[in-house]
């Protein structure tokens, strides 16, 4: 929760002089007590303060781990995303390969020519197929991709967290970010890999 300036000056008054009933808080603020009420009650929600009958409010402060899965998740996948890697269905294994390194990317996506999503092919999908005796410039990609409905994506609004535990729980590097439209299908706008969070992580620790 972003505090607002009053929020900040009434967490300053409790953290130096608390306990302290909210008819005091309020007139050292010369507020009235209605004005002070709801900013008490948001910061009492949100864990920043907590109050005892007869005592008055006192700060409790929210611990660091607490702080830090705030953050993770105010931050959108819109706000780290890069811009997808993508492919056609019957381009060539050869071809998703030269991509992958000019790009320089672990994983392409494979779409159709409005965008919508139709697989994935990763580094261990090429190396895999690669072993074999393939012809790989006659071979289409859409043989050796993971295919729809088989992908787990994410949408622009998802947080940094749900992101990272998709990541997690499905042991995949990157995430399609998606815009459902009609009949199930999926438009790629962006692409979000453990990158963007280890960037996300630098990023943060610098703000301090
Ligand atoms: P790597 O091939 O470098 O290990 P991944 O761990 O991302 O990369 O991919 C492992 C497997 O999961 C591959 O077969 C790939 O096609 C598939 N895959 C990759 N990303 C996704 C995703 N978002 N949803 C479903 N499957 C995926």
């Amino acid at each position: 929760m972003e505090l607002n300036a009053r929020q900040k000056e009434i967490l300053e008054i409790v953290k130096n002089d608390g306990p302290i009933s909210a008819e005091e808080i309020a007139s050292r603020l010369s507020i009235s007590k209605a004005a002070i009420r709801p900013h008490l009650a948001s910061l009492t929600l949100s864990g920043f303060l907590a109050a005892r009958p007869r005592v008055g409010y006192y700060y409790v402060g929210k611990d660091r781990n607490a702080l830090i899965a705030d953050i993770f998740r105010e931050i959108k996948v819109k706000d780290i995303k890069s811009v997808p890697v993508v492919i056609r269905e019957e381009s060539s294994v050869y071809d998703a390969i030269v991509t992958l390194f000019l790009e320089d990317v672990g994983t392409i996506y494979v779409v159709d020519d409005q965008a919508i999503l139709q697989g994935v092919i990763s580094r261990k999908d090429l190396l895999k197929v690669s072993m074999g005796n393939n012809d790989l410039s006659k071979m289409p990609v859409g043989v050796v991709m993971t295919r729809m409905p088989n992908i787990v994506t994410v949408e622009p609004e998802e947080n940094v967290l749900e992101m990272a535990s998709k990541i997690i729980e499905y042991e995949v590097d990157s995430l399609p970010v998606v815009r459902p439209l009609k009949d199930d299908a999926l438009e790629v706008i962006g692409r979000v890999t453990k990158t963007n969070l280890t960037r996300l992580i630098v990023e943060i620790a610098g703000w301090g």
